[in-house]
């Protein structure tokens, strides 16, 4: 089963081009959807969520059409959306019951055993009857998880899951998505580079609705082997750098700005060279497409 996208296009009424020809090929396993606020990933989700329409472009799910077949699509569709609401007042067994019943599992029996079975996969086993009021970001994206999970999806799509959690609800949140099937396309919406780094085999990355880079995580990795050099500066010579260098990334360590820049060759001047991370690939080609910058 693979989910092909093929020269999708959708613009707002307000002139917005949230998605420009997006053409990608998603295997099953995860696939992590990186951009930006404002990409234009939450736009694709929907639309992959038959909630929305595109303007152009088309969609298919092996042979199922999934702008046209929206029935049979979400029949074996699963969505995260980024915010959905709970029923604080009735406990996750009783809600995650009834959101089966909807989903037409009618069979008492089955319908008790998938529940428990979900509630145990998403780790929320033990607190299943607490009402889902007194439930912590993670668990309540766990419990999103659960829910999504209920027909059993082909297609499962997760919308920016872990923003929001500490770091000890995202490793939890973690341990469950990476124990999805194999036999599931999972699309995982997101902005930190983490998410992908820790669960994907395949990856793109968006920015402006358009496709930037896309391929599996360690090749793109390999592919800025010996072009990423670090350096620890002062503050205030950072504008220089920045006017200098093709700047892909500064971070803080202990008050001091450490800076990654990408260079074809050595630049010397106290740089030295560093093995490349994901984030310094995301960061090169965020920076590129939205500052042209020449690399030196
Ligand atoms: P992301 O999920 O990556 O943050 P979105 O798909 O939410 O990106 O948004 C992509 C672009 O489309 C943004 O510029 C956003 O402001 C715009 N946009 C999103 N939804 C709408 C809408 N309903 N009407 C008009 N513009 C929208």
């Amino acid at each position: 089963m693979e989910l092909i996208i093929n020269n999708l296009s959708k613009t707002y009424s307000n002139g917005i081009r949230a998605l420009d020809t997006i053409f990608l090929e998603i295997p099953t396993g995860m696939f992590g959807l990186l951009g930006p606020n404002g990409a234009g990933k939450s736009t694709l989700m929907r639309t992959l969520a038959t909630l929305q329409e595109a303007d152009s472009g088309a969609i298919t799910l092996g042979d199922l059409d999934l702008l046209k077949q929206k029935n049979e699509i979400r029949q074996v569709l699963g969505y995260l959306p980024q915010q959905f609401g709970l029923y604080p007042k009735i406990s996750a067994e009783v809600l995650l019951n009834h959101l089966a019943v909807l989903k037409g599992i009618t069979n008492k029996n089955e319908r008790k055993e998938l529940v428990a079975a979900l509630l145990h996969k998403t780790n929320l086993y033990d607190v299943r009857n607490l009402n889902l009021s007194g439930f912590s970001g993670g668990m309540k994206q766990r419990f999103g998880i659960a829910q999504a999970l209920i027909n059993n999806p082909k297609l499962l799509i997760v919308d920016e899951p872990t923003a929001g959690l500490d770091p000890l609800e995202r490793n939890r949140f973690y341990n469950v998505l990476s124990e999805l099937g194999e036999n599931t396309v999972v699309i995982l919406s997101t902005h930190i580079v983490d998410d992908v780094k820790e669960l994907c085999t395949n990856m793109a990355i968006i920015n402006q609705g358009q496709v930037l880079l896309k391929g599996e995580p360690l090749k793109l990795i390999d592919e800025l082997y010996g072009k990423v050099y670090k350096k620890t500066i002062t503050k205030h010579e950072l504008e220089d750098y920045k006017q200098n260098y093709q700047v892909i990334s500064e971070t803080l360590f202990l008050g001091k700005p450490i800076i990654h820049i990408l260079s074809e060759v050595d630049p010397r001047n106290g740089f030295s060279p560093i093995a490349a991370d994901l984030e310094d690939v995301y960061f090169s080609q965020i920076l590129s497409n939205t500052h042209p910058k020449v690399i030196i």
